[in-house]
Order: C-alpha cells, then sequence, then structure tokens
C-alpha cells in the first residue's frame, strides 16, 4: 500500500521511493530529476568530505547512474519566480501599509505554517516554489521541446528538506503534479551505497536542458538569498544595478532599509520561529516591513531536516560556499536570465500560472 507523506517523512521509505520510480519507468515514462542549491553542497557529508564541497557535476553524475533521463537545475526555477515576483511587487502601492510585508512562500515549512494563521497568510507571496516551478517548466516548456506530455514525465525534486515531500501533493492541472517525488539529500546518499555507487570515483557531468540560473538563483539555498534575489532584481528592473551584499550573513534576523529608485523599502530576512516572533513583536508596535523572507531552518535550506546531520559550524560552511560559488556565476540577476525569458513567454503564451491559489490548497 502506497505510504501517506506523513510516514514517508517520518519512516525512512527510501525502498518505497525507489519502487515507485522504477514502477514509472517500466511505463516507459521519462525520469527527470531536479537538484536544489544546498543539495550540491552537503551531499559529500555522505561519503565522508567535509562540508561545503561544492559536488553539482558528482551529484548530477550520480543520478545519471541511478537511472534519470535528465538531469535539471532548480535554482532555474527560482530565477522564474524571482522575475514573476517583482512583477507583482511592483503592481502594489506603498502607501496601502495594510497591504505589507509580502511574506515569501518558497520554504515549504513556513508555508504550510503559515496557511494556517490568517495574517500570515493574506500576506504571503503567491508564487511556488522553485522545485515546482522548475517541475511545471518540465512537464509544460520541456515536454513541449521533445514532443511529449506533462503525463510521460516524471520530476523528481532532490531536496535538502523532508518537508518538501508535501509539494508532491500539488497539482498544476487536474491529475498531474508539478513535482511526483522527492528525495533527500540522506536518501540520495543512501540510494548510492545501496546500488554500491563509489561518489568519489564519479567522473562529473553538466546539467541537461534545463539549467542556466543567473547566481541569485543558487543563493536561494541559504538564509538571505531569496531577499537578495528578490532586490537584485527589482533594481534591475527599475533601471539600477545594485550589488545587495547586506543579506550574505549569518544573522537569525537581517532587516535593511533599502532604496531603489524612488522606493524605500524596510527589509529583512529571518531564519526560525523564534525570530519571527521578534519580528513580528516589531510589526506590533508599527513597524512597517514590505518584504520578509522567512525561512524555517538554521541558516535556510542549507540546514535542512533531509541534510546529513550536522551542527552549526558544518551548516555555516556549506552556507559560505554556496554564497562563495553563487558570486561566480555570470548573470546579475534573474532578470538577465535569458532562458527565464523563453520559458515565461511560453507559460504566457499556454496560460499556464506560476500562482499556487489558482489550484486547491492542500491542508
Ligand atoms: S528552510 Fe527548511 S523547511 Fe524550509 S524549505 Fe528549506 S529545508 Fe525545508
Amino acid at each position: 500500500m502506497e505510504k501517506t507523506i506523513e510516514q514517508q517523512i517520518y519512516f525512512d521509505d527510501l525502498d518505497g521511493l525507489i519502487k515507485a520510480m522504477t514502477a514509472e519507468t517500466k511505463k516507459g515514462k521519462i525520469l527527470v530529476a531536479q537538484i536544489a542549491p544546498a543539495v550540491r553542497f552537503s551531499i559529500g557529508e555522505c561519503f565522508g568530505e567535509k562540508a561545503g564541497i561544492d559536488n553539482t557535476k558528482k551529484t548530477i553524475s550520480l543520478l545519471k547512474e541511478l537511472g534519470f533521463d535528465y538531469v535539471f537545475d532548480t535554482p532555474l526555477g527560482a530565477d522564474l519566480i524571482v522575475v514573476d515576483g517583482v512583477k507583482n511587487f511592483l503592481k502594489m502601492d506603498l502607501k496601502h501599509f495594510e497591504k505589507f510585508p509580502v511574506f515569501t512562500s518558497c520554504c515549504i515549512g513556513w508555508r504550510r505554517f503559515a496557511q494556517k494563521n490568517y495574517f500570515y497568510k493574506k500576506h504571503l507571496s503567491k508564487e511556488v516554489s522553485p522545485n515546482m516551478a522548475l517541475g511545471l517548466t518540465a512537464k509544460t516548456f520541456f515536454a513541449n521541446k521533445i514532443k511529449k506530455k506533462a503525463e510521460q514525465i516524471v520530476v523528481v525534486g532532490i531536496m535538502p528538506c523532508t518537508l518538501k515531500k508535501y509539494e508532491t501533493l500539488y497539482e498544476f492541472k487536474k491529475g498531474i503534479k508539478y513535482v511526483d517525488y522527492v528525495v533527500t539529500t540522506k536518501e540520495l546518499g543512501a540510494w548510492a551505497k545501496k546500488e554500491n555507487i563509489d561518489f568519489k570515483t564519479l567522473k562529473g557531468h553538466e546539467f541537461d536542458y534545463l539549467h542556466e540560473s543567473s547566481k541569485e538563483g543558487l543563493m536561494f539555498g541559504a538564509s538571505g538569498g531569496v531577499t537578495e534575489a528578490f532586490l537584485t532584481a527589482l533594481a534591475d528592473k527599475l533601471g539600477e544595478k545594485k550589488e545587495i551584499l547586506f543579506f550574505r550573513n549569518n544573522k537569525r534576523i537581517k532587516r535593511q532599509k533599502v532604496k531603489i529608485g524612488d522606493l524605500e523599502l524596510n527589509v529583512a530576512s529571518v531564519y526560525g520561529f523564534g525570530a519571527l516572533v521578534k519580528l513580528h513583536r516589531e510589526m506590533d508596535r508599527g513597524v512597517t516591513y514590505h518584504f520578509v523572507e522567512v525561512m524555517q531552518c538554521p541558516l535556510g535550506c542549507v540546514g535542512g531536516p533531509g541534510q546529513p546531520e550536522a551542527g552549526f559550524f558544518k551548516i555555516k560552511r556549506r552556507a559560505k560556499e554556496l554564497r562563495r560559488h553563487a558570486s561566480r556565476k555570470r548573470e546579475h540577476s534573474a532578470l538577465e536570465n535569458k532562458t527565464v525569458d523563453e520559458i515565461s513567454a511560453y507559460l504566457e503564451k499556454k496560460k499556464i500560472s506560476l500562482h499556487l491559489h489558482e489550484h486547491k490548497e492542500h491542508k
């Protein structure tokens, strides 16, 4: 009998996952994996490496060895939602204080909490997560490129987060999920060991078709990254090239007033619900924030529950290396990503939305 999401989360169900994915390939379906930013900086720890080593290419090779037909890069999904989010933010009137802050929605732990609280729910950003945005892209834009139907593509998110398994409950069209399965970093490590794959000797492989994110897409993996991505793209949109570096630190609450064009924004990024409560007290005292990033885990997804066990020192190392690697990427912001333009034009033409509220929300 198929296990519920809660059973998958609380009890190790790697065998069940492998069985389900094998059954899909037997039906002739195309198996697509996508790798979240934080995974690549911690998967090596499953094989005795130190924290923070960038194993992007080896993780792609590993997934190919495990039978995936295509491997895509989740940060491209992050770029897609940043561009959409900036567009929606600019439609809002900053004088309507009661409409703010806009809370980010990409952290599933926070999102599930916020949906149960009227204040947070009404301020939650409408965009789906990067995992869901790229799953949607694989089943629409990419399926069209390879002349397949959405039903023929199975998307597996390789995520740092056990709670991301909840995202496999959402459908963007009747009977068609954004993402079909989620495999955590720890599960991927265990799967490689089960198949006797020697991770250390893997040669390394490039991503397939859907990759090319901006540096900001990769930054989603550590606390402050979503805020940086949003503000950088917002500045680009308003004709200013701005380096937003303030949010690249490990503080639980990062607050900053930012001036972009005529906009004067009060922005914050928090991780952990204790930090959120502190920020909320400020809002109760009358402080207006316009944009707030909330991540449930220590330092964001790098410290996620699907990652190899780690203390704060290791998590900090992962965040440091992720930020360093992101800085090397070519595109300055999500708005400069040409692949995003191409995908957005396709989704718009087909009237496919990146917003979750148009579909059934799961309790
Ligand atoms: S911050 Fe934690 S709970 Fe939220 S998406 Fe990342 S890993 Fe999951």
